[in-house]
């Protein structure tokens, strides 16, 4: 496996960054999860836009340009002959002192790319749907660590996926500070109600498949709305599903031991679906 490091290929056991690299000293770094399906890169230029805002906002000074690290993508797959991949797109700070501030590293973000395969869950969960429940790890408040910041600072999620898997459970609802839903541990939330498509507007990461999902609703004339959104109405929606890059899109029957619908993947997420899987096989950047 081929590594892209700093503008060099590398074997896997050879790419390494160093100990003093505040991304490892202090999560200080953004990162990616793209990927591509029949050598087409899904939605790249999304993805790389919004790696480029966190980077703004965190004044991280990528060495590449947007059209660069696009490139760096495509070159990687093509070094690893991966016609069907996921890809991890890093930056870190780059290398520092043991304190904290970001002035006194040197100005050298280290950039890596790993092209690799990922199953999130397993095909069954996406015939018959998954179970979820909540969690009491609520959601990062937006003016502490912003969820729309893609960060190597994952511990929020983290902290929610142990209490689900503790609870016996692969993905979890976490809310936002005032108790509202926000999105789930590493996916966004949809609920569809009386032919209406609703996900959560804010304190959240917004997601490119949430997008994706929000696009296609309009191509299918579905009424789509980003609001506020209730445990309760998750409970009494007909339909539940969730979004991710490596989850794709996968249907949720049960929250909180509540049957959501007739506890089946519902027609309009299954249609949903669908598209999707015709957009990820027929739009992209070609490799
Ligand atoms: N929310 C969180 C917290 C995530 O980590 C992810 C995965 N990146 C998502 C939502 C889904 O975002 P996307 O569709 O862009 O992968």
């Amino acid at each position: 496996m081929k590594i892209y490091l700093n503008g060099n290929f590398v074997e896997k056991d050879q790419a390494v960054v160093s100990v003093f690299d505040h991304g490892l000293l202090y999560g200080d770094g953004v990162f990616e999860g793209i990927r591509s399906y029949n050598s087409l890169v899904f939605k790249l230029d999304e993805h790389i836009g919004r790696l480029y805002e966190t980077m703004h906002t965190l004044m991280i000074r990528c060495p590449l340009s947007k059209e660069g690290m696009a490139q760096a993508v495509v070159d990687t797959l093509k070094a690893n002959n991966l016609k069907d991949a996921y890809i991890r797109l890093i930056v870190t700070r780059g290398e520092g002192d043991l304190g904290l501030d970001p002035k006194k590293c040197f100005d050298k973000p280290n950039v890596i790319i790993i092209t690799d395969k990922i199953t999130l869950y397993p095909e069954a969960l996406y015939n018959n749907g998954m179970e979820i429940i909540t969690v009491s790890t609520v959601r990062n408040h937006p003016e502490a660590i912003n969820p729309q910041l893609k960060s190597l600072n994952y511990l929020n999620n983290i902290l929610a996926k142990i209490e689900a898997g503790n609870a016996g459970y692969a993905e979890a609802i976490m809310l936002d500070h005032r108790g509202f839903v926000a999105e789930c541990t590493g996916d966004n939330i949809f609920i569809i109600k009386k032919g209406e498509i609703r996900t959560p507007s804010q304190g959240i990461l917004k997601g490119i498949t949430r997008q994706c999902v929000l696009d296609i609703a309009g191509e299918l004339s579905i009424p789509a709305t980003e609001c506020l959104m209730t445990r309760h109405e998750v409970y009494i929606a007909d339909e539940c599903f969730l979004t991710g890059t490596a989850a794709e899109i996968i249907p949720v029957v049960k929250v909180d031991g509540r049957v959501i619908g007739d506890g089946k993947p519902g027609p309009m997420t299954k249609q949903i679906m669908d598209k999707f899987h015709t957009a990820t096989l027929t739009q992209g950047t070609k490799y």
